[in-house]
């Protein structure tokens, strides 16, 4: 088990808000073993072989985040691949932690990933804020010739269509993958899971998650695939029993019953915190916040409004909301406390529904 201290800053600035690196000290990486097995033999060698062998390993989805890798092979002409070690949450922690642990394999695991799709660039996406970081990669760098971009983490960067722009100019539009503008966008744990794969010729059945809940230091464990995120906590010493559960991040997360829940490849963080005393939305007061926290240029305020007359709701408007991000930010800064991130997904679903009905858009 590790144990870390980790601290947050946050301000907001004109734009979004920003945060400031999370400061973590960890001692040691949890000893879990991974299941004995030799190296595979042949290693893929091809776009299309890649992706073979990620059907077969079931290695789908290992972050919500970033899109997953077998989606992204369909794409001919690959130009680059980033490793994106930009955290997707605020508080999360996983990309440095991987690194200090396991660069082995993260190494191994891009490595193999450049070669099947013939990159012409590697590129590693890191906070500028972390120095450590990017010192811990600056040697792999250097002798496997990635070139590192150091970006001021404005969440939600992670993102991939944010990551594009910030770090290639790239627009990316709703719902496409990274692979149409001829980039690959990799997620730390898939780069480790295709490693482990190599070293021992065996996935491993279990998975760093982070731990967060109040008044105790912020962890990473290593926990089984398909245990209860209940069995989880309590093996960690934290309570859950009428407390709220929250898989991968409080800012765009999702509320989970602890007892109803496995542990899935794709769950990389767990937070429980009090149950919030709910505050009643009251009317916009026109301050504009959500719109200058708004990372893709929207009017949530605007938007919101529209919903409320839904009955000659223009499609335009529907089309504008499907380019949401689903980051939460807008209702994190709404001082009146409106429903705007549900709001627009919901806003959202109507772009399909008018599709299907025949609306003209
Ligand atoms: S949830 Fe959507 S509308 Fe709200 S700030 Fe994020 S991208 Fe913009
Ligand atoms: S942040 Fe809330 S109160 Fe302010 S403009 Fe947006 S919806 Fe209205």
């Amino acid at each position: 088990m590790l144990n870390g201290k980790m601290s947050l800053r946050s301000r907001h600035v004109p734009g979004g808000l920003y945060f400031g690196p999370p400061a973590w000290d960890a001692p040691v990486w949890p000893a879990r073993d991974i299941a004995d097995g030799s190296p595979p033999a042949e290693l893929p060698t091809t776009s299309a072989s890649l992706r073979e062998l990620l059907l077969r390993l079931k290695l789908t989805s290992h972050d919500l985040w970033t899109p997953a890798l077998i989606d992204q092979l369909t794409s001919p002409t690959i130009r680059d691949v980033v490793l994106n070690l930009i955290a997707p949450q605020p508080e999360s922690i996983l990309p440095r932690v991987l690194s200090e642990f396991e660069m082995p394999r993260l190494v191994a695991g891009l490595n193999l990933v450049r070669r099947c799709v013939s990159a012409v660039k590697t590129r590693l996406a890191v906070p500028r804020e972390e120095a450590e970081l990017r010192y811990q990669w600056r040697g792999a760098a250097k002798a496997n010739q990635f070139t590192i971009h150091p970006l001021i983490n404005r969440y939600p960067l992670g993102h991939p269509s944010i990551l594009l722009r910030a770090l290639l100019g790239l627009k990316l539009q709703p719902g496409a993958s990274p692979a149409d503008v001829g980039v690959v966008l990799l997620d730390p744990m898939t780069c480790w899971i295709l490693g482990c794969w190599i070293e021992f010729g065996t996935l491993p059945q279990w998975r760093p998650v982070e731990l967060f809940t109040h008044n105790a230091t912020p962890r990473v464990i290593a926990a089984n695939i398909g245990q209860s995120l209940a069995h989880i906590l309590s093996d960690a010493g934290i309570i859950y029993q009428n407390r709220q559960c929250i898989i991968n991040g409080m800012m765009a997360g999702e509320l989970v019953d602890p007892e109803k829940t496995v542990l899935e490849p794709s769950i990389r963080m767990i937070s429980i915190r009090p149950v919030p005393i709910a505050e009643d939305p009251v009317d916009c007061i026109r301050c504009g916040w959500c719109v200058s926290a708004c990372p893709v240029g929207l009017n949530p305020a605007g938007l919101m409004a529209q919903v409320r007359v839904i009955d000659s709701l223009p499609a335009i408007s529907a089309r504008e909301a499907s380019a949401c991000i689903d980051c939460g930010l807008c209702s994190y800064v709404c001082p009146s406390r409106l429903p705007l991130t549900v709001t627009i997904n919901a806003l959202k679903a109507t772009v399909g529904q008018d599709h299907q009905s025949g609306v003209s858009a």
